[in-house]
Protein backbone atom coordinates (compact mmCIF):
# COMPACT_ATOMS: atom_id res chain seq x y z
CA UNK A 1 0.00 0.00 0.00
CA UNK A 2 2.69 2.51 0.65
CA UNK A 3 4.37 1.72 -2.52
CA UNK A 4 1.49 2.45 -4.00
CA UNK A 5 0.38 5.83 -2.05
CA UNK A 6 4.86 7.08 -2.87
CA UNK A 7 3.94 6.02 -6.52
CA UNK A 8 0.71 8.55 -6.43
CA UNK A 9 2.48 10.78 -4.72
CA UNK A 10 5.76 11.24 -6.83
CA UNK A 11 3.13 11.50 -10.22
CA UNK A 12 0.47 13.98 -8.39
CA UNK A 13 3.00 15.94 -5.84
CA UNK A 14 2.16 19.37 -7.24
CA UNK A 15 -1.61 18.08 -7.35
CA UNK A 16 -1.71 16.43 -3.88
CA UNK A 17 0.03 19.78 -2.35
CA UNK A 18 -2.72 21.81 -4.48
CA UNK A 19 -5.67 19.98 -3.13
CA UNK A 20 -4.00 20.13 0.65
CA UNK A 21 -3.77 24.06 0.16
CA UNK A 22 -6.89 24.40 -0.61
CA UNK A 23 -8.28 22.40 2.31
CA UNK A 24 -5.81 24.43 4.46
CA UNK A 25 -6.62 27.86 2.64
CA UNK A 26 -11.04 27.47 3.78
CA UNK A 27 -9.68 25.92 7.36
CA UNK A 28 -7.50 28.84 8.17
CA UNK A 29 -9.72 31.21 6.87
CA UNK A 30 -12.77 29.90 8.71
CA UNK A 31 -10.52 30.14 12.04
CA UNK A 32 -9.66 33.60 11.07
CA UNK A 33 -13.00 34.83 10.68
CA UNK A 34 -13.88 35.03 14.13
CA UNK A 35 -11.01 37.27 15.11
CA UNK A 36 -11.11 41.10 14.26
CA UNK A 37 -8.18 41.34 11.35
CA UNK A 38 -7.86 45.20 10.51
CA UNK A 39 -8.08 45.99 7.28
CA UNK A 40 -4.15 46.38 7.22
CA UNK A 41 -3.62 43.04 8.51
CA UNK A 42 -6.08 41.46 6.05
CA UNK A 43 -3.67 43.05 3.40
CA UNK A 44 -0.32 41.93 4.51
CA UNK A 45 -2.18 38.00 5.38
CA UNK A 46 -3.59 37.99 1.61
CA UNK A 47 -0.22 39.20 0.25
CA UNK A 48 1.18 35.66 -1.09
CA UNK A 49 -2.14 35.07 -2.75
CA UNK A 50 -2.44 37.98 -4.25
CA UNK A 51 1.77 36.83 -5.70
CA UNK A 52 0.03 34.20 -7.29
CA UNK A 53 -2.27 36.04 -9.18
CA UNK A 54 -0.19 38.62 -10.57
CA UNK A 55 2.18 35.66 -11.36
CA UNK A 56 -0.35 34.48 -13.04
CA UNK A 57 -2.07 37.36 -14.77
CA UNK A 58 1.75 38.48 -15.77
CA UNK A 59 1.90 35.24 -18.09
CA UNK A 60 -1.35 35.88 -19.90
CA UNK A 61 -0.49 38.71 -22.30
CA UNK A 62 3.07 36.90 -23.59
CA UNK A 63 1.50 33.29 -23.49
CA UNK A 64 -1.85 34.52 -25.82
CA UNK A 65 0.53 36.46 -28.09
CA UNK A 66 3.23 34.19 -29.02
CA UNK A 67 1.00 31.15 -29.09
CA UNK A 68 -1.62 32.64 -31.10
CA UNK A 69 1.34 34.19 -33.06
CA UNK A 70 3.64 31.31 -33.35
CA UNK A 71 0.68 28.76 -33.72
CA UNK A 72 -1.22 30.11 -36.69
CA UNK A 73 1.46 31.25 -38.87
CA UNK A 74 2.72 27.72 -39.39
CA UNK A 75 -0.66 26.26 -40.28
CA UNK A 76 -2.05 25.76 -44.23
CA UNK A 77 -4.61 27.84 -44.59
CA UNK A 78 -7.33 25.52 -45.32
CA UNK A 79 -6.68 23.31 -42.17
CA UNK A 80 -6.40 26.94 -40.69
CA UNK A 81 -9.84 27.75 -41.32
CA UNK A 82 -11.44 24.38 -40.47
CA UNK A 83 -10.26 24.52 -37.17
CA UNK A 84 -11.48 27.64 -36.51
CA UNK A 85 -14.79 27.07 -38.14
CA UNK A 86 -15.25 23.77 -35.76
CA UNK A 87 -13.37 25.55 -32.79
CA UNK A 88 -16.37 27.94 -32.69
CA UNK A 89 -19.07 26.14 -34.01
CA UNK A 90 -18.77 23.88 -31.20
CA UNK A 91 -18.23 26.53 -28.35
CA UNK A 92 -21.47 28.00 -29.10
CA UNK A 93 -23.21 24.60 -29.28
CA UNK A 94 -21.52 23.55 -26.37
CA UNK A 95 -22.55 27.11 -24.05
CA UNK A 96 -26.31 27.20 -25.61
CA UNK A 97 -26.89 23.81 -24.23
CA UNK A 98 -25.33 24.58 -21.05
CA UNK A 99 -27.59 27.73 -20.73
CA UNK A 100 -30.70 25.24 -21.80
CA UNK A 101 -29.67 22.64 -18.69
CA UNK A 102 -29.26 25.80 -16.24
CA UNK A 103 -32.90 27.01 -17.59
CA UNK A 104 -34.74 23.69 -17.40
CA UNK A 105 -32.97 23.00 -13.60
CA UNK A 106 -33.86 26.61 -12.82
CA UNK A 107 -37.70 25.88 -14.13
CA UNK A 108 -37.93 22.52 -12.11
CA UNK A 109 -36.18 23.15 -9.05
CA UNK A 110 -37.98 26.63 -8.36
CA UNK A 111 -35.56 28.28 -5.78
CA UNK A 112 -36.97 31.27 -5.82
CA UNK A 113 -40.52 30.87 -5.99
CA UNK A 114 -42.46 31.64 -2.84
CA UNK A 115 -40.19 34.82 -1.67
CA UNK A 116 -42.18 37.66 -0.71
CA UNK A 117 -40.75 40.86 -2.27
CA UNK A 118 -42.42 44.29 -3.26
CA UNK A 119 -42.70 43.92 -6.60
CA UNK A 120 -43.37 47.85 -7.46
CA UNK A 121 -39.19 47.50 -7.82
CA UNK A 122 -39.57 45.87 -11.01
CA UNK A 123 -38.97 47.82 -14.55
CA UNK A 124 -36.25 49.77 -12.50
CA UNK A 125 -34.61 52.37 -15.51
CA UNK A 126 -31.91 49.99 -17.09
CA UNK A 127 -28.26 50.39 -16.68
CA UNK A 128 -27.74 49.26 -19.62
CA UNK A 129 -29.19 48.58 -22.81
CA UNK A 130 -28.45 45.12 -25.20
CA UNK A 131 -27.34 47.45 -28.21
CA UNK A 132 -25.17 48.89 -25.63
CA UNK A 133 -23.49 45.65 -24.91
CA UNK A 134 -23.27 44.84 -28.04
CA UNK A 135 -21.23 47.80 -29.31
CA UNK A 136 -19.41 47.61 -25.87
CA UNK A 137 -18.33 43.86 -26.95
CA UNK A 138 -17.37 44.69 -30.55
CA UNK A 139 -15.22 47.95 -29.07
CA UNK A 140 -13.93 45.54 -26.92
CA UNK A 141 -12.41 43.00 -30.28
CA UNK A 142 -10.63 46.37 -31.41
CA UNK A 143 -8.44 47.37 -28.90
CA UNK A 144 -6.56 50.47 -28.63
CA UNK A 145 -3.73 50.00 -26.83
CA UNK A 146 -2.59 53.12 -25.91
CA UNK A 147 -4.77 55.77 -24.02
CA UNK A 148 -4.35 59.38 -23.70
CA UNK A 149 -6.76 60.75 -21.07
CA UNK A 150 -7.40 64.43 -20.57
CA UNK A 151 -6.17 65.55 -16.45
CA UNK A 152 -8.56 67.00 -15.40
CA UNK A 153 -6.46 68.84 -12.74
CA UNK A 154 -4.14 70.18 -15.36
CA UNK A 155 -6.26 71.59 -18.35
CA UNK A 156 -3.34 71.13 -20.56
CA UNK A 157 -1.93 67.65 -18.86
CA UNK A 158 -2.49 64.35 -20.08
CA UNK A 159 -2.53 60.59 -18.88
CA UNK A 160 -0.96 58.49 -21.41
CA UNK A 161 -1.97 55.01 -20.50
CA UNK A 162 0.15 52.12 -22.06
CA UNK A 163 -1.01 49.55 -20.61
CA UNK A 164 -3.89 47.13 -22.30
CA UNK A 165 -6.66 48.08 -19.45
CA UNK A 166 -9.34 50.33 -21.06
CA UNK A 167 -10.58 52.84 -19.14
CA UNK A 168 -13.45 52.93 -17.09
CA UNK A 169 -15.58 54.70 -20.11
CA UNK A 170 -14.89 51.98 -22.50
CA UNK A 171 -15.56 49.17 -21.34
CA UNK A 172 -18.72 47.11 -19.58
CA UNK A 173 -19.71 51.33 -18.24
CA UNK A 174 -22.00 49.09 -15.49
CA UNK A 175 -19.49 48.16 -12.85
CA UNK A 176 -16.21 50.21 -11.82
CA UNK A 177 -14.31 47.59 -11.36
CA UNK A 178 -14.49 45.80 -14.12
CA UNK A 179 -12.56 48.53 -16.02
CA UNK A 180 -9.52 46.49 -14.14
CA UNK A 181 -9.51 44.06 -16.65
CA UNK A 182 -7.35 43.07 -19.45
CA UNK A 183 -8.78 43.25 -22.78
CA UNK A 184 -8.16 39.69 -23.52
CA UNK A 185 -10.46 39.34 -26.45
CA UNK A 186 -8.77 42.04 -28.43
CA UNK A 187 -5.97 40.92 -27.65
CA UNK A 188 -6.76 37.13 -28.95
CA UNK A 189 -8.05 38.68 -32.30
CA UNK A 190 -5.33 41.38 -32.77
CA UNK A 191 -2.86 38.42 -32.01
CA UNK A 192 -4.95 35.68 -34.32
CA UNK A 193 -4.94 38.30 -37.61
CA UNK A 194 -1.00 38.78 -37.07
CA UNK A 195 -1.00 35.19 -36.54
CA UNK A 196 -2.41 34.66 -39.77
CA UNK A 197 -0.65 37.46 -42.07
CA UNK A 198 2.70 36.45 -40.68
CA UNK A 199 2.11 32.68 -41.78
CA UNK A 200 1.31 34.36 -45.77
CA UNK A 201 4.52 36.03 -45.17
CA UNK A 202 6.59 33.78 -45.60
CA UNK A 203 10.91 34.56 -45.03
CA UNK A 204 9.87 37.79 -44.66
CA UNK A 205 7.95 37.08 -41.52
CA UNK A 206 10.21 34.15 -40.18
CA UNK A 207 12.12 36.62 -37.94
CA UNK A 208 9.32 37.26 -36.04
CA UNK A 209 7.76 34.10 -35.70
CA UNK A 210 11.12 33.15 -34.12
CA UNK A 211 10.96 35.65 -32.25
CA UNK A 212 7.01 34.24 -30.90
CA UNK A 213 8.63 30.73 -30.41
CA UNK A 214 10.79 31.80 -28.42
CA UNK A 215 8.69 33.77 -25.78
CA UNK A 216 6.55 30.70 -25.89
CA UNK A 217 9.33 28.62 -24.84
CA UNK A 218 10.35 30.98 -22.06
CA UNK A 219 7.07 31.72 -20.97
CA UNK A 220 6.65 27.93 -20.35
CA UNK A 221 9.75 27.80 -18.87
CA UNK A 222 8.70 30.56 -16.33
CA UNK A 223 5.29 28.14 -15.82
CA UNK A 224 7.13 25.29 -14.87
CA UNK A 225 9.05 26.41 -11.87
CA UNK A 226 6.17 28.82 -10.62
CA UNK A 227 4.35 26.49 -10.38
CA UNK A 228 5.96 25.39 -7.69
CA UNK A 229 5.05 28.20 -5.54
CA UNK A 230 1.58 27.64 -6.06
CA UNK A 231 0.49 25.44 -3.27
CA UNK A 232 1.53 27.96 -0.90
CA UNK A 233 0.06 31.17 -2.84
CA UNK A 234 -3.59 28.75 -3.10
CA UNK A 235 -3.61 28.76 0.86
CA UNK A 236 -3.67 32.57 1.66
CA UNK A 237 -5.36 32.98 -1.86
CA UNK A 238 -8.27 30.83 -0.38
CA UNK A 239 -8.27 32.01 3.56
CA UNK A 240 -8.25 35.85 2.51
CA UNK A 241 -11.15 35.63 0.09
CA UNK A 242 -13.28 33.64 2.90
CA UNK A 243 -11.81 36.35 5.75
CA UNK A 244 -13.39 38.75 2.90
CA UNK A 245 -16.53 36.71 2.58
CA UNK A 246 -19.97 38.86 2.95
CA UNK A 247 -22.76 37.30 5.33
CA UNK A 248 -25.67 35.93 3.38
CA UNK A 249 -28.58 38.07 2.78
CA UNK A 250 -31.96 37.89 4.01
CA UNK A 251 -32.79 35.40 1.29
CA UNK A 252 -30.81 32.41 3.28
CA UNK A 253 -32.87 29.55 2.47
CA UNK A 254 -33.92 30.14 -1.11
CA UNK A 255 -30.28 31.50 -1.54
CA UNK A 256 -29.21 28.26 -0.91
CA UNK A 257 -31.41 26.38 -3.76
CA UNK A 258 -30.34 28.68 -5.70
CA UNK A 259 -26.65 27.51 -5.03
CA UNK A 260 -27.48 24.09 -5.44
CA UNK A 261 -29.51 24.74 -8.80
CA UNK A 262 -26.16 26.06 -10.01
CA UNK A 263 -23.93 23.22 -8.67
CA UNK A 264 -25.99 21.08 -9.88
CA UNK A 265 -26.32 22.54 -13.46
CA UNK A 266 -22.53 22.25 -13.62
CA UNK A 267 -22.35 18.89 -12.55
CA UNK A 268 -24.26 17.81 -14.97
CA UNK A 269 -22.69 19.83 -17.74
CA UNK A 270 -19.35 19.63 -16.88
CA UNK A 271 -19.53 15.98 -15.64
CA UNK A 272 -22.24 14.14 -17.70
CA UNK A 273 -22.68 16.26 -21.27
CA UNK A 274 -19.38 17.58 -22.08
CA UNK A 275 -17.69 13.70 -21.48
CA UNK A 276 -20.46 12.41 -23.10
CA UNK A 277 -19.71 14.99 -26.49
CA UNK A 278 -15.99 14.37 -25.90
CA UNK A 279 -16.64 10.01 -25.94
CA UNK A 280 -18.95 10.38 -29.00
CA UNK A 281 -16.84 12.39 -30.90
CA UNK A 282 -13.52 10.69 -30.35
CA UNK A 283 -14.62 7.48 -29.14
CA UNK A 284 -11.88 8.17 -26.28
CA UNK A 285 -12.12 7.68 -22.50
CA UNK A 286 -13.24 11.28 -21.69
CA UNK A 287 -12.43 11.05 -17.35
CA UNK A 288 -9.00 9.64 -18.57
CA UNK A 289 -8.60 12.33 -20.25
CA UNK A 290 -10.11 14.84 -17.33
CA UNK A 291 -7.52 13.17 -15.12
CA UNK A 292 -4.23 15.05 -16.98
CA UNK A 293 -6.33 18.30 -16.31
CA UNK A 294 -6.85 18.28 -12.51
CA UNK A 295 -4.46 20.48 -11.80
CA UNK A 296 -5.66 22.68 -13.85
CA UNK A 297 -8.92 22.69 -12.31
CA UNK A 298 -8.32 23.25 -8.76
CA UNK A 299 -6.04 26.78 -9.76
CA UNK A 300 -9.03 27.43 -11.29
CA UNK A 301 -11.02 26.28 -8.17
CA UNK A 302 -8.70 28.55 -6.04
CA UNK A 303 -8.11 31.68 -8.17
CA UNK A 304 -11.60 31.78 -10.44
CA UNK A 305 -10.14 32.67 -13.47
CA UNK A 306 -9.63 30.90 -16.22
CA UNK A 307 -7.31 33.92 -18.12
CA UNK A 308 -5.21 33.21 -14.59
CA UNK A 309 -5.18 29.14 -15.44
CA UNK A 310 -4.70 29.47 -18.82
CA UNK A 311 -1.10 28.59 -18.39
CA UNK A 312 -1.59 25.68 -16.34
CA UNK A 313 -4.50 24.28 -18.67
CA UNK A 314 -1.82 24.89 -21.08
CA UNK A 315 0.66 22.78 -19.53
CA UNK A 316 -1.53 20.05 -18.65
CA UNK A 317 -2.90 20.22 -22.17
CA UNK A 318 0.41 19.60 -23.48
CA UNK A 319 2.42 17.34 -21.03
CA UNK A 320 -0.83 15.16 -19.51
CA UNK A 321 -3.09 14.96 -22.33
CA UNK A 322 -0.87 15.69 -25.35
CA UNK A 323 -3.05 17.70 -27.26
CA UNK A 324 -1.30 18.77 -30.49
CA UNK A 325 0.61 22.24 -29.85
CA UNK A 326 -0.71 24.08 -32.72
CA UNK A 327 -4.10 23.15 -31.66
CA UNK A 328 -3.46 23.80 -27.98
CA UNK A 329 -1.84 27.34 -28.92
CA UNK A 330 -5.10 27.99 -30.57
CA UNK A 331 -8.44 26.68 -29.21
CA UNK A 332 -7.28 26.93 -25.70
CA UNK A 333 -6.21 30.96 -26.16
CA UNK A 334 -9.91 31.58 -27.64
CA UNK A 335 -11.78 29.14 -25.44
CA UNK A 336 -10.21 31.45 -22.44
CA UNK A 337 -11.81 34.21 -23.77
CA UNK A 338 -14.93 32.98 -25.56
CA UNK A 339 -15.97 29.59 -24.26
CA UNK A 340 -17.98 30.03 -20.89
CA UNK A 341 -20.29 27.25 -20.44
CA UNK A 342 -20.10 27.61 -16.40
CA UNK A 343 -20.74 30.97 -16.64
CA UNK A 344 -23.44 31.18 -19.61
CA UNK A 345 -25.31 28.73 -17.38
CA UNK A 346 -25.07 30.67 -14.46
CA UNK A 347 -26.52 33.57 -16.07
CA UNK A 348 -29.52 32.06 -17.11
CA UNK A 349 -30.19 30.25 -13.65
CA UNK A 350 -29.25 33.36 -11.62
CA UNK A 351 -31.83 35.23 -13.84
CA UNK A 352 -34.31 33.08 -13.96
CA UNK A 353 -34.51 32.91 -10.16
CA UNK A 354 -34.58 36.79 -9.52
CA UNK A 355 -37.42 36.93 -11.90
CA UNK A 356 -39.11 33.98 -9.42
CA UNK A 357 -37.91 35.86 -6.28
CA UNK A 358 -39.96 38.81 -7.66
CA UNK A 359 -43.03 36.60 -8.79
CA UNK A 360 -42.49 37.60 -12.15
CA UNK A 361 -43.99 35.23 -14.52
CA UNK A 362 -41.64 34.64 -17.89
CA UNK A 363 -43.05 33.53 -21.08
CA UNK A 364 -41.60 31.04 -23.50
CA UNK A 365 -40.15 34.49 -25.55
CA UNK A 366 -39.05 35.84 -22.80
CA UNK A 367 -36.86 32.28 -21.79
CA UNK A 368 -35.64 31.91 -25.29
CA UNK A 369 -34.20 35.74 -24.59
CA UNK A 370 -32.49 34.93 -21.70
CA UNK A 371 -30.53 31.65 -23.40
CA UNK A 372 -29.55 33.42 -25.97
CA UNK A 373 -28.51 36.91 -24.30
CA UNK A 374 -26.99 34.72 -21.41
CA UNK A 375 -24.90 33.05 -24.30
CA UNK A 376 -23.67 36.28 -25.58
CA UNK A 377 -23.11 37.85 -22.27
CA UNK A 378 -20.79 34.90 -21.52
CA UNK A 379 -18.63 35.58 -24.19
CA UNK A 380 -18.48 38.80 -23.13
CA UNK A 381 -17.49 38.32 -20.11
CA UNK A 382 -13.75 37.97 -18.97
CA UNK A 383 -11.93 35.61 -17.61
CA UNK A 384 -11.59 37.00 -14.47
CA UNK A 385 -12.96 36.63 -10.89
CA UNK A 386 -16.92 37.42 -10.91
CA UNK A 387 -16.92 38.88 -14.56
CA UNK A 388 -20.18 37.07 -15.03
CA UNK A 389 -21.76 38.83 -12.39
CA UNK A 390 -21.16 41.97 -14.62
CA UNK A 391 -22.19 41.03 -17.70
CA UNK A 392 -25.41 39.68 -16.12
CA UNK A 393 -26.52 42.83 -16.50
CA UNK A 394 -27.23 42.23 -20.18
CA UNK A 395 -29.20 39.21 -19.35
CA UNK A 396 -31.52 40.84 -16.78
CA UNK A 397 -32.46 44.38 -18.59
CA UNK A 398 -32.86 42.22 -21.65
CA UNK A 399 -36.25 40.75 -19.90
CA UNK A 400 -37.09 44.02 -17.85
CA UNK A 401 -35.83 42.60 -14.37
CA UNK A 402 -33.99 45.12 -12.41
CA UNK A 403 -30.34 44.97 -12.64
CA UNK A 404 -29.90 45.85 -8.97
CA UNK A 405 -31.24 42.70 -7.91
CA UNK A 406 -28.07 41.60 -8.72
CA UNK A 407 -26.99 42.47 -5.30
CA UNK A 408 -29.43 39.33 -3.75
CA UNK A 409 -26.94 37.40 -5.46
CA UNK A 410 -23.89 39.02 -4.68
CA UNK A 411 -23.35 37.09 -1.10
CA UNK A 412 -22.56 34.06 -2.82
CA UNK A 413 -21.60 34.49 -6.02
CA UNK A 414 -17.83 33.92 -4.59
CA UNK A 415 -17.97 30.83 -4.16
CA UNK A 416 -20.07 29.93 -7.04
CA UNK A 417 -17.59 31.76 -9.59
CA UNK A 418 -14.69 28.99 -8.45
CA UNK A 419 -17.41 26.28 -9.68
CA UNK A 420 -18.39 27.92 -13.03
CA UNK A 421 -14.64 29.08 -13.69
CA UNK A 422 -13.74 24.74 -13.16
CA UNK A 423 -16.23 24.49 -15.61
CA UNK A 424 -15.10 26.69 -17.76
CA UNK A 425 -11.54 25.78 -18.28
CA UNK A 426 -13.13 22.32 -18.41
CA UNK A 427 -15.15 22.93 -21.56
CA UNK A 428 -12.17 24.48 -23.38
CA UNK A 429 -9.53 21.92 -22.72
CA UNK A 430 -11.87 18.80 -23.94
CA UNK A 431 -12.76 21.19 -26.89
CA UNK A 432 -9.10 21.11 -27.63
CA UNK A 433 -8.89 17.78 -27.11
CA UNK A 434 -12.42 17.46 -29.80
CA UNK A 435 -10.49 19.50 -32.05
CA UNK A 436 -7.74 17.86 -32.30
CA UNK A 437 -9.65 14.33 -33.23
CA UNK A 438 -11.50 16.31 -35.30
CA UNK A 439 -8.65 17.75 -37.31
CA UNK A 440 -6.42 14.46 -36.77
CA UNK A 441 -5.71 14.47 -40.88
CA UNK A 442 -4.08 17.89 -40.64
CA UNK A 443 -2.43 17.48 -37.90
CA UNK A 444 -0.90 14.35 -37.83
CA UNK A 445 0.81 14.77 -34.29
CA UNK A 446 -2.43 14.60 -32.46
CA UNK A 447 -3.49 10.94 -33.12
CA UNK A 448 -3.03 10.03 -29.95
CA UNK A 449 -0.26 7.21 -29.28
CA UNK A 450 1.71 8.15 -32.06
CA UNK A 451 3.82 10.63 -29.83
CA UNK A 452 5.65 9.91 -27.03
CA UNK A 453 5.10 12.41 -23.91
CA UNK A 454 5.43 15.39 -25.73
CA UNK A 455 7.93 18.28 -24.82
CA UNK A 456 6.15 20.69 -23.57
CA UNK A 457 8.25 23.44 -25.20
N1 LIG B 1 -14.59 33.77 -13.21
C1 LIG B 1 -15.05 33.25 -14.46
C2 LIG B 1 -13.87 32.84 -15.31
O1 LIG B 1 -12.81 33.37 -15.16
C3 LIG B 1 -15.91 34.23 -15.19
C4 LIG B 1 -17.19 34.41 -14.43
O2 LIG B 1 -18.11 33.62 -14.62
O3 LIG B 1 -17.31 35.34 -13.64
O4 LIG B 1 -14.00 31.99 -16.15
Amino acid sequence: LWGTVRNFLKRNGLLTLSVIAVLTGCTLGFMLRGTQLSTQAKIYFSFPGELLMRMLKMLILPLITSSLMSGLSSMESKACCRMGVLTVTYYLWTTFIAVVVGILLVIIIKPGVGTEMDSNRLGGGPVMTSADALLDLIRTILPNFVYVVPDDSDPKGRTVYLELTPPPEIMYKTSPGSSQQMNVLGIVIFSATMGLLLGRMGERGAPLVNVCQCINECVMKIINAAVWYFPFGIIFLVAGKILDMQDPSTLGKKLGWYGITVLAGLFVHGLILLPLFYFILTRKNPFSYIRGLLQALVIALATSSSSATLPITMKCLLENCHVDRQIARFVLPVGATINMDGTALYEAVAAIFIAQVNDYELDFGQLVTISITATAASIGAAGIPQAGLVTMVIVLTSVGLPPDDITLIVAIDWILDRFRTMINVLGDALAAGIIAHLCRKDFPLSREGKVKKQEFV
